[in-house]
Formats: C-alpha cells, structure tokens, sequence
C-alpha cells in the first residue's frame, strides 16, 4: 500500500525538480523503495507507525541531506506527518511559511543545539533546561545537516537569532551505527527530536520514535550489505503500536 507523501517527500521531489545535477548517492544502483528510500527487499513502510504529538518539528535541511538515503529527520515526518514541517535551509532567503512558522504567536519555538558550543555562547541567546508548562505548541526546530554544516546553519541564520536554543538532557540514547560522527555528544536528528519529545513529557513518542530509527538502521544496514533484514521483536512492537496509537489527553 502506498503511504501519503510527508512534508520531508513534497520538499525532496521539489529540490529534485530544481536539482540540475544528477545527485549521486552511495549504493545507486540499488532498486529503492520510493518512501522510505530503502532497497525493495528491506523497505520499512508496512511496520511505520503514524502517531500524533502536542510538540512539533521544523526540519532545517541542508540541500545535500534532502537527497541522503542515511538522513534521519525523514523518520520524524514519517510518524508524525501532521507535527513535521520540513524546509531547504537558506542564509538569506527562508521560505515565508518558515518565517510565519517562527513567528506563530501560538507557538513556542527553540532551536535544538548544544547551548554550551561557542556559536551559541556567542549570542548570549536565551536557554531552555526545561520545557514550560502553557497552552503554546512547542516547536522544535532541528538543523538536518552534518555536525559541521549545522554550526554554520545555526552562526549565520539572523532570522533564528532571537529563538532560544533547547538544551537536551545527557542520557544515553542508542547509538546510531550507520553515520557516526566525529563528536561523541552529537545526536542523529532523530534522536534529538525523541529527546525533545521526553522534555515535552511525551515519552511513549518518544519511545516509538527510537524503535523506529532502530529499525531504520537495522534495514539500512542490511541495504547496504545487501542481505535481508531480520524480523523480530522490534517489527512486532511497531506493528503493536500501530494497532493502539496513543491517545492525547
Ligand atoms: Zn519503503
């Protein structure tokens, strides 16, 4: 069955549309699934959950991520289609919608990034420990990009100068074993936004979120090593999880 395009599969067939070079991504030849961009033979789609959130993500994209079968910020979009608003980064030209977004008296934005980095120091910006407890729709915004790319993103934006930064709690989240970086304390985009959702107290998202991305990884790996993936307890779990979303109070 196919599944509805998520704000992150509108925006991609749009930079493809404007893409004038042919984007050459590892693996190529590979037949892929459309939606979740994973080979045919391990294509995640039938154990995707879709659930709904109070919180909601703006993802921030670097160009290059749109295009990168390992990018994490499409998982979010996957679960919670109607909370995620995905748009192409720009230093000088954000879209309007992302403007008006940014400025929704009814929302509380905060940029997910480390506070004690010194491109946030440097702006003496205002920083979140907790989330508050009010009628506004928290909105977390997530640069999707590499370690370094969203430095650069965060440093040069003037349009996110007067949003406070959201400082992530130190746990110990699964670790994400297809794209590692460089800086230990460095979270894939998804697992940012299922800590995001644990500040916001939606910890049963939050946990659907990180059995997704672990099954993500578990199928990507086995793309890329071109073996099935194995069906266990993490399918069932999600396929139990469709069958009773959670219900908003
Ligand atoms: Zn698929």
């Amino acid at each position: 069955m196919q599944k509805p395009k998520t704000s992150f599969h509108l925006l991609r067939e749009r930079c493809l549309a404007e893409s004038t070079t042919e984007f050459l991504a590892r693996g190529k030849s590979v037949i892929r699934c459309e939606h979740c961009q994973l080979a045919i033979y391990a294509c995640i789609c039938q154990w995707q959950p879709q659930l709904n959130s109070r919180s909601e993500f703006v993802l921030l994209l670097h160009r290059i991520e749109v295009f990168k079968p390992t990018n994490t910020g499409r998982l979010i979009a996957d679960i919670f289609p109607a909370q995620t608003h995905a748009f192409c980064w720009s230093r000088t030209e954000p879209e309007q919608a992302l403007l008006d977004l940014l400025h929704d008296e009814n929302r509380q934005c905060f940029i997910v990034f480390p506070a004690d980095t010194p491109e946030a120091k440097a702006k003496s910006r205002a920083v979140f420990t907790e989330i508050p407890d009010d009628e506004k729709i928290k909105t977390f915004i997530l640069l999707d990009a590499t370690w370094k790319q969203s430095g650069r993103m965060f440093h040069l934006s003037k349009w996110l100068e007067n949003i406070p930064c959201v400082s992530l709690p130190e746990g110990v989240l699964r670790g994400y074993a297809v794209r590692k970086s460089h800086q230990d304390d460095y979270f894939s985009t998804a697992e940012a936004a299922a800590l995001c959702l644990q500040m916001a107290g939606e910890q049963k998202n939050s946990d659907v979120l990180l059995d997704y991305f672990q099954l993500f990884n578990e199928h990507y790996l086995a793309t890329r090593g071109c073996y099935p993936p194995v069906i266990g307890e993490l399918h069932q779990r999600l396929i139990a999880t469709n069958i009773s979303p959670e219900k908003l109070s």
